[in-house]
């Protein structure tokens, strides 16, 4: 049976089967700072949930960053997660980069990179500049083949991702155990992952095979239906249907593994979120107001009642889904 289902609607149907199960969903201890410095991006892909592009003006300043810094130098929080956009793209991403590596204890720093901007003009010392600074990259890739990803993400997006593992490899990425390098799979259309293990096997041997290309770990993720991806789905007529094989395909056991569990989302402007996709609807804490990072306390968020949505379902389906891949 499917179901009509509408954004915006007041009933959320995520909060209900958890309900139904006798599922609370609450903050656990923060492990992970994730920051979105922007929407500025080089690419327009069609799966976007940030809505990124060339043309976006919302990029943090580094007034915001200096805000960030003290207030993490303040906390034990080991790993810090930048994504955007293109993270790379905003003006002060090596400055935010520097502060965090001067921070103690140590701080791990994650990139999230599209590969393409790799190779870009202006950006010619990045790859060099992350492998320096021992920043671990998680890629997009979301094909071996090309038709999949040219499709996905633009005219000649896999040339250039190829060029960009090539960069990577060359610098120790994916074989230095201090570089590591991760891909991210996301299905081209509305069906969910398959087997992250047998994914990656398959990604392994491809990439291997045909272009010489090493990496660690392949991250299978679930597409949310937000952004340019529910676009995308609404124009095809399928929205409803995927998020009823999203609802249909719901595994409690995805639950203690969510991202929101362990994961503080930052917005450009400083503003705090339970997750990224959270971040992309506006789902603000304080009844649609910002609450900054700056205004809240590590500690005060453990056991914090997490905000859900219908697009939720999307974390939870079969194997789950995270920034780290599948849960179960
Ligand atoms: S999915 Fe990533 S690379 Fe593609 S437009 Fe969005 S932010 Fe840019
Ligand atoms: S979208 Fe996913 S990560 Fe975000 S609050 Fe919902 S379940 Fe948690």
């Amino acid at each position: 049976m499917t179901v009509m289902f509408a954004f915006g609607d007041q009933m959320n149907r995520f909060a209900q089967k958890l309900s139904e199960q006798s599922i609370s969903l609450h903050r656990g201890r923060p492990e992970i700072l994730q920051v979105n410095v922007g929407k500025l991006c080089n690419l327009t892909c069609v799966h976007c949930h940030v809505n990124a592009g060339p043309k976006r003006k919302e990029i943090m300043s580094r007034e915001t960053i200096d805000r960030i810094i003290d207030w993490l130098a303040n906390t034990d929080i080991p790993t810090v997660d930048l994504t955007g956009g293109a993270p790379e793209m905003i003006p002060d991403f090596r400055y935010f980069i520097d502060e965090v590596k001067s921070l103690r204890p140590h701080r791990h720093i994650i990139d999230r990179c599209n590969l393409t901007i790799l190779l870009e003009q202006g950006y010619e010392g990045l790859a060099p500049f992350l492998a320096r600074n021992k920043v671990e990259i998680i890629a997009s890739m979301p094909c071996y083949s090309p038709e999949n990803v040219n499709a996905q993400r633009g005219e000649g997006v896999f040339e250039g991702s190829i060029a960009a593992l090539r960069l990577l490899n060359s610098l120790g990425y994916g074989i230095d155990p201090e570089l590591p390098l991760h891909l991210v799979y996301n299905p081209v259309g509305a069906f969910l992952p398959p087997s992250q293990d047998e994914l990656e096997a398959d990604y392994k041997r491809e990439l291997q095979k045909h272009f010489g290309i090493v990496f660690n770990k392949l991250y299978t993720l679930t597409n949310l239906p937000i952004g340019r991806f529910a676009a995308y789905l609404r124009r095809n007529n399928n929205l409803d249907e995927y998020m009823q094989l999203l609802i249909d395909s719901f595994n409690p056991a995805t639950i203690e593994g969510l991202m929101c569990r362990n994961t503080i989302s930052v917005g450009w402007r400083g503003e705090v979120y339970d997750c990224d996709f959270n971040q992309q609807l506006g789902m603000q804490w304080n009844n649609g107001q910002p609450i900054f990072l700056w205004d809240v306390n590590q500690d005060s968020l453990e056991n914090r009642e997490i905000m859900t949505g219908n697009h939720c379902f999307g974390c939870t389906a079969g194997a789950g889904s995270t920034c780290g891949g599948a849960i179960v």
